[in-house]
């Protein structure tokens, strides 16, 4: 990776819902102190709070349409500070071809680049039918799935003891929707950077066992997997 040894690493995660994007980023933010950036989690702390914002995205969420940009740069405006020292590890932004500029004006007032826009692969099929087990902690937004990630104690968040939910988004009708929303979006935006950023745009394999993944994902990120892993 070009880069000086001290320079924070900053990452964008694409994937289809389902491909386990929001699983490897956690995993990674764990294993490297990335802070992670996480669009679909703001927006449902923000619906929980019943705020201003989470009541006009509210509708949107529910129906697993995409929250309009004007919405989502408000949100990234209240939540992005200054990284300093910090990585980012933007997972589910950007969505649409019209938040790629938003994140390059963020590139340029908080003085950052992006280093890798991991793609994380999965079939449609596949990342359908991981979806029907998952399960979400309300509370800190870490995600499980019943057979390929189960928490320890079942039902109950390792990290908080909440007793976990489905999301709401995640019924038959809307998991149809946000996959055809994913299929019309993800490519423009991929092309856009295979284009812009040659080189920066690297594939993972999501359709191989977690660890496997992960283990990828540090490889193409040129970090060593960590020891205890
Ligand atoms: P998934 O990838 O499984 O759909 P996310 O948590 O990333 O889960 O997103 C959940 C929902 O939040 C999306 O279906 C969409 O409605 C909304 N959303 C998240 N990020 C964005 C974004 N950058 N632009 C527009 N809508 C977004």
């Amino acid at each position: 990776m070009d880069q000086t040894p001290s320079a924070p690493l900053h990452v964008v995660v694409f994937g289809r819902p389902g491909s386990g994007k929001s699983s490897l980023g956690e995993r990674l933010s764990a294993a490297y102190g990335f802070v992670p950036v996480r669009t679909g989690e703001l927006l449902r702390e923000a619906v929980r709070r019943g705020d201003d914002l989470g009541r006009r995205v509210a509708e949107h969420l529910k129906d697993g349409h995409l929250v309009p940009d004007p919405l989502i740069l408000e949100l990234l405006e209240q939540t992005l500070k200054d990284p300093g020292h910090t990585s980012l590890l933007f997972d589910g932004f950007p969505r649409t071809l019209g938040q790629v500029p938003l994140l390059d004006e963020f590139e340029r007032t908080l003085h950052f680049q992006i280093d890798a826009y991991l793609d994380v692969q999965v079939g449609r099929a596949e990342a359908t039918a991981r979806m029907t087990g998952r399960r979400v902690c309300p509370e800190c937004g870490t995600t499980y799935h019943v057979v390929s990630k189960p928490p320890k104690v079942e039902g109950v968040c390792d990290r908080d003891g909440t007793r976990l939910e489905r999301r709401p988004d995640d019924t038959p009708a809307t998991i149809d929707q946000r996959q055809d929303v994913y299929d019309r979006h993800a490519g423009p935006i991929l092309d856009h950077y295979r284009r812009c950023e040659p080189g920066k745009v690297r594939p993972v394999d999501g359709g191989k066992p977690f660890p496997a993944v992960f283990a990828e994902a540090c490889a193409a990120l040129g970090l060593a997997p960590p020891a205890a892993h």
